[in-house]
């Protein structure tokens, strides 16, 4: 087996280093002090740098103008993009766009393509994704109450959703809703686009995290649907395909996730070596000379070197063996990379005294917003509970 990144994007890994550490890492604080949205002009023209070094969306097929890179390709990019809490954004890569870019590329028919997966693959629109909703549990998605009815050539969307990520200032939902109530639970909800600017469609407010609303794409709505008609032809793939076409989109979309957070765990590390050499503890010596600190390093690194492997195998296993046979993998990644984020954020934190609860560094942002992944996606325990009863089954 051969560790090293492919031949291929060695080159383009080097570079997309450089810009992040260059271009990108120098913006962070005006961004994330300002907000997303108050920052447009900034980030319009960290993506134009990007576009003009060649890097614009490398999981974004060719056609469409991206680099068109496989899932380990983008796993390794993807953990370098990690390492900026701007970095996805910057090249055209972030979450609910690049799962959406996915799903309009393989399902939506030439005029969904030309009206909105065209401009959202240049970087022109934003979209989000509509599923979770206040009022049923995330976790068992079949008990959507959302309807679209059908009357005539019109779907007629009701319903209340929140957390729909990055709503805020997108031109468009692809929104879950319930399209054949009378159908067995996996067929009875469909994925129907929704324009934001449709009559009906009411974003109420951008929910709080820990203190925090966040604007723009780094923002999670609250969202009303009430009596909006959109065309049949909004609807993607056929009636009853939703959650079929959701579980298509999450399947990549967890490597994506989790080799993102490697690259968070790789920030935060680093951060956290940089500070302890530094900080004196007493008239000589640093906090790097304190046994807790050290066992705390090398836990931490082998942690990030365990969950690296173990991503990077499962994006293997689904390129060269599909995702039915990667299946146990991809729920075992996402709990346990998810909670290894966490346990290095929480320890760079506390290693950092007050510091590491302030905005003066990154691990405050991170510490905040990097706390949903043990939530989105699937929680810890629903991954933990599917894997354990297939492991089980073969016991049984
Ligand atoms: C940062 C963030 C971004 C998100 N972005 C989006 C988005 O863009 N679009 C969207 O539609 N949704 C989004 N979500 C919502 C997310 O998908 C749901 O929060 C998730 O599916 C869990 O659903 P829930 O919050 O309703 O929790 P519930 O389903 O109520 O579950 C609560 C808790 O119960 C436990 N639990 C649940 N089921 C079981 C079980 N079977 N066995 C044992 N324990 C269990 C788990 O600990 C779980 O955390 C986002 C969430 C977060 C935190």
């Amino acid at each position: 087996m051969d560790f090293d990144p492919p031949d291929a994007v060695r080159p383009l890994l080097d570079r997309i280093e450089r810009f992040i550490a260059d271009v990108v890492m120098p913006a962070e604080t005006a961004v994330m002090t300002n907000g997303f949205a108050e920052s447009d002009a900034t980030l319009r023209e960290l993506r134009a740098q990007c576009k003009a070094a060649g890097m614009w969306g490398p999981q974004i097929p060719h056609e469409l103008g991206g680099l068109g890179l496989g899932l380990v390709e983008h796993g390794l990019v993807s953990e370098r993009l990690g390492r900026s809490p701007l970095g996805h954004y910057v090249f055209g890569a972030q979450a609910p766009d690049a799962g959406n870019i996915e799903v309009l590329h393989k399902y939506g028919t030439a005029a969904q393509k030309a009206r909105w997966l065209e401009p959202l693959a240049r970087g022109e629109i934003r979209s989000c994704f509509s599923m979770t909703e206040p009022e049923n549990p995330g976790s068992n998605p079949t008990l959507l109450s959302c309807r679209a009815a059908r009357s005539g050539d019109e779907y007629i969307v009701d319903g209340h959703k929140w957390f729909t990520s990055s709503a805020d200032g997108a031109a468009f939902a692809i929104v879950m809703a319930v399209t054949n109530p009378d159908a067995s639970p996996h067929s009875r909800a469909s994925m129907i686009i929704v324009p934001t600017d449709a009559p009906g469609y009411e974003l109420t407010r951008n929910i709080k995290i820990m203190g925090d609303a966040g604007s723009g794409w780094a923002s999670h709505a609250e969202i009303w649907y009430r009596n909006v008609h959109v065309p049949v032809d909004n609807r993607l793939g056929p009636e009853g395909a939703g959650f079929l076409i959701a579980q298509e989109r999450l399947g990549p979309g967890r490597i994506h996730h989790c080799m993102r957070w490697i690259g968070v765990c790789e920030r935060v590390f680093d951060t956290m070596c940089r500070h302890i050499t530094h900080r004196k503890i007493d008239d000589e010596k640093t906090l790097a000379t304190r046994q807790i600190a050290q066992a705390w390093i090398a836990e931490c690194r082998a942690d990030i070197e365990a969950a690296r492997l173990m991503v990077l195998h499962t994006a293997w296993t689904i390129e060269k063996k599909g995702f039915s046979v990667a299946r146990d993998n991809v729920s075992l990644i996402k709990f346990f990379v998810a909670n290894i984020m966490q346990q290095v954020i929480d320890r760079a934190v506390q290693l950092h005294g007050a510091l590491g609860i302030t905005s003066d560094t990154v691990l405050g942002f991170y510490y905040v917003h990097e706390r949903g992944a043990r939530i989105y996606d699937g929680p810890d325990e629903v991954h933990k509970m599917a894997v354990a009863k297939r492991i089980l089954a073969r016991y049984a």
